[in-house]
């Protein structure tokens, strides 16, 4: 069970610190002691085996000691996405069903409106700094009187936690993960991004979303010093690098852009850094091109994943972070699959495929999740005979690196031949300028679906179709090329977290 990684770090680390937040520091005896303290609470609250107990609210310690309390008390963390609109909060809380709620100090108006339309939520308790708001109980206040002993707690294949997955196909879902799959994939980092007990690792991105989430048991496998952000914020996330001397952080594509785009990037000083962790979208090769040369001494590593296993499928790791001409194609996948999982590529009847033949990539490992919450029709449409099938396609090199050809959704069909947007949206980010761009395919008469490229410059009007148009011509074959491109101004739609949302993209240009 992860709570007894807890335990241990209390034993092995006491008086190191475990999480920073807003200027406090607490030391992973401290955060041992509170969770625990708060697993009681939550028993005398009535909670009991598999109830949830959800978190809406801005990153905080108060979400991280949730991950622990929640299953030493037997129940189920379900931190929430906090972007979500109210309406969309509520159809989350009629999915999941938490019987009690979390809340920071940036949502007390948000959670009084649920605790109106959810009759089911019978306690709501305030996570943050100062006196509580009056309808609800403080839970700095819960903490500090004593309470019974609580003997049970959940552990093995027992639902530790709830994710949502990002919602970019559609409706989001909901993520049943065990704590063999959480103990997996943090063993797999322990592996993989040799975190120590001895390094400071930033948490910015938000803890509802895998990603970030499952790294915090990675953090307590190892002792790492988790310094905490509220939010992403590109000048918090620069200041705290400095400030806290970090060592290792994870990003996702768009705030690695933000960050070197800065006009105050290159004031700050990162020569802490050591490891960089990207993943979630594609990265464009220019983008990482950009990064290796501007964050001199870093190493970055891409994971690719998704909520489904834990996240980590594959890691593309340092090494293979290089410029040299010859091995620059290998920064176009995304690595090779992880030691604690079987990845296999299959076609529409999932038969496996040769080496070299793009399909359906499947997943097999411990790390892969229970099933969908309360949604057996949809987790059987996905897991079978252990393999999850990701409705990823993408294809194997004969080194073993698996490289992506984009969601099986997105792919376009042109005159009977399949173009993955991916493979565009590479070459075109390498015209010198253009910041963002998606691929999607558009209703066409002849061909069924035309290739339609939406492009953003740095600087409107530095570049014509013709011009983006024979750029592609290049490098790729005539029917992948875009037929037409549309130049914007404005960034491109993304979910809430921050991947760009292909039907939104549709939305502006078949209007
Ligand atoms: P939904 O399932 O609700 O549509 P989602 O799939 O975006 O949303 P997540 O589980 O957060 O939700 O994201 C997983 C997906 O993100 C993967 O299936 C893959 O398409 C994409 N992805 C993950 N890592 C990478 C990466 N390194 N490069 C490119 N794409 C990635
Ligand atoms: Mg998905």
């Amino acid at each position: 069970a992860v709570q007894n990684l807890l335990e241990r770090a209390a034993e092995l680390w006491p008086d190191s610190p475990s999480i920073t937040f807003e200027d406090r520091t607490f030391c992973w005896r401290e955060t041992y002691e509170r969770c625990c303290n708060f697993a009681e609470v939550l028993a005398a609250k009535g909670i009991v085996a598999g109830d949830r107990v959800a978190y809406l609210g801005f990153n905080s310690h108060w979400c991280f000691e949730l991950f622990f309390a929640a299953p030493k008390a037997g129940a189920i963390a379900l931190p929430l996405n906090f972007r979500l609109s109210t309406a969309e909060m509520i159809a989350c809380m009629e999915d999941a069903r938490p019987e009690l709620l979390l809340v920071d100090e940036h949502h007390i108006e948000q959670a009084q409106l649920l605790m109106d339309a959810c009759p089911w939520l019978k306690t709501v308790i305030y996570a943050g700094n100062g006196a509580p708001p009056e309808s609800m109980e403080g839970y700095e206040n819960l903490l500090s009187s004593p309470q019974p002993q609580c003997s049970f707690g959940s552990s093995g294949d027992d639902t530790l936690l709830i994710f949502y997955t990002g919602g970019t196909t559609g409706r989001s879902k909901g993520v049943m993960l065990t704590h063999n799959n959480q103990f997996t994939n943090a063993l797999g980092g322990l592996s993989w991004y040799r975190m120590t007990e001895r390094e400071t690792h930033l948490l910015a991105s938000p803890l509802f979303h895998t990603a970030a989430g499952s790294r915090v048991f990675t953090a307590t496998m190892t002792g790492t010093h988790s310094v905490i952000l509220s939010r992403f914020d590109v000048m918090a996330v620069m200041d705290a690098v400095q400030r806290y001397r970090i060592n290792t952080m994870q990003i996702v594509p768009t705030m690695l852009q933000m960050m070197l785009e800065h006009p105050q990037f290159s004031d700050f000083e990162f020569s802490s850094l050591r490891l960089i962790t990207y993943g979630a979208a594609p990265m464009p090769v220019a983008l990482l091109e950009r990064a290796l040369n501007e964050l001199p001494g870093v190493s970055f590593a891409q994971s690719y994943g998704m909520t489904e296993a834990s996240p980590v499928v594959c890691v593309l790791d340092g090494d293979d972070h290089s410029l040299e001409p010859e091995r620059l194609t290998r920064l176009e996948s995304v690595g090779r699959p992880v030691f604690h999982n079987h990845v296999r590529i299959v076609d529409s009847q999932r038969k496996v495929l040769p080496v070299g033949q793009v399909g359906e990539i499947a997943v097999k490992g411990s790390n892969v999740m229970k099933g969908y919450w309360r949604a057996p029709e949809l987790t059987d449409a996905v897991l079978s005979d252990g393999w999850y099938y990701t409705g990823d396609s993408g294809y194997f090199d004969e080194g073993g690196y698996l490289f992506l050809s984009g969601r099986i959704k997105d792919m376009i069909v042109s005159g009977g031949e399949n173009v993955y947007p991916i493979e565009v949206e590479n070459v075109l980010s390498r015209y010198p300028g253009v910041v963002e761009c998606a691929v999607i395919g558009i209703p066409h008469e002849k061909w069924g679906e035309a290739v339609h490229a939406v492009v953003r410059l740095a600087e409107p009007g530095s570049a014509t179709e013709q011009e983006i148009k024979d750029h592609c011509r290049g490098f790729i074959a005539h029917y992948k090329c875009p037929v037409a491109v549309t130049f914007v101004d404005e960034p491109l739609p993304i979910s809430s977290v921050n991947k760009i949302l292909k039907s939104a993209v549709r939305k502006m240009i078949i209007k």
